[in-house]
């Protein structure tokens, strides 16, 4: 993978150092040394009027990584880029210094659908988020997985690969796909480890997918991440069904709904089910080593710069 894809994977400052961290704190992963001036945090930021204005945005909230949508998420358009815009948006975020830079894909893809006409849209669309990307120099991309509407874990597993060997195959850059763990919805396909491995397991072009992990999302598909014992189990199952070597990306949101509840509603950092001690543990332990980027949301009680505080505070607290 490309050298910004390199200096994403923090994992890879693995010393003697940080491996007694890891045995100290009975976890698992790998952990960069002074983990205070390594650990990357971040926002999805706007992309409105124009992609590059996204750079100055992460400026202002002090992000040392970002994320954005890389078109407008609500429609299956996609509008053309507008004349210099890639150039524009490349040159600042050099100068700004800030890697790596994360696409989202739209909400509205559905890569496990039994449905044609969504199916093929969703696959189509894909292959043109991994185009844009790599005509905006961004390394990965962000997906959420899908539904299977109800026609059961097998075949939404099936279409999903099917899909991503599509899209990768027809696509000859290095970006690579991210697969968000799911919330544990109904009938959603990638909620679970154990799914999500039998997908990485079955595609051909496997080097060119990962895993985003949600805390939001893997604490309401079921997955504790409140206790040291139950933060371990889950740590241990992901690198089980997954391996960590898979993980690229955090989303370090905190959850609204509770434990096990299949809701995908994110609250600020410290605010929610999940709490400061949970988060802390994914900062400083086990998934800890990649960017922990944020979709929290931007209301009276709180704003970006309040949970980028929060999220620079749970530094060596794990
Ligand atoms: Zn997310
Ligand atoms: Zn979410």
């Amino acid at each position: 993978m490309s050298e910004i894809h390199d200096i994403g994977r923090m994992g890879a400052l693995c010393s003697e150092e940080s491996l007694l961290f890891r045995e100290n704190h009975a976890s698992f992963g790998c952990l960069p040394e002074e983990m205070g001036s390594v650990v990357k945090f971040g926002f999805h930021v706007s992309i409105s009027s124009s992609i590059d204005k996204a750079v100055e945005r992460a400026q202002k909230l002090g992000c040392d990584s970002f994320q954005i949508f890389t078109r407008n998420p609500r429609s299956w358009a996609t509008k053309e880029l507008g004349e210099g815009e890639p150039e524009a948006f490349r040159a600042k975020r050099a100068e700004a210094g800030i890697e790596p830079v994360f696409g989202h894909m739209p909400y509205i893809l559905n890569l496990a659908s039994p449905e044609r006409k969504v199916y093929e849209r969703s696959v189509a669309s894909l292959r043109t988020g991994l185009a844009r990307c790599e005509t905006l120099g961004i390394p990965m991309l962000v997906t959420h997985v899908g539904s299977h509407l109800g026609k059961g874990s097998e075949l939404g597993v099936e279409r999903v690969v099917d899909a991503l060997d599509i899209a990768l195959g027809g696509d000859d850059s290095k970006v690579m796909v991210l697969l968000e763990t799911g919330p544990g919805s109904r009938n959603s396909v990638g909620s679970s480890f154990e799914e999500m491995g039998r997908i990485l397991n079955s595609i051909v072009d496997a080097d060119r997918v990962g895993i985003c992990l949600d805390t939001c999302h893997v604490f309401a598909a079921g997955y504790e991440l409140r206790t040291a014992e139950g933060f371990e189990e889950t740590v241990n199952s992901f690198e089980v069904e997954i391996g960590l070597d898979r993980l690229e990306l955090v989303h370090l949101n905190d959850s609204v709904g509770g434990f096990r509840s299949g809701r995908d509603h994110h609250e600020h950092l410290g605010l929610g089910e999940i709490g400061l001690r949970g988060l802390g543990l994914v900062v400083n332990s086990g998934f800890g080593g990649v960017p922990m980027i944020m979709e929290t949301p931007i209301n009276d009680t709180r704003g970006n710069l309040g949970n980028m505080n929060v999220a620079r505070g749970l530094v060596g607290m794990g």
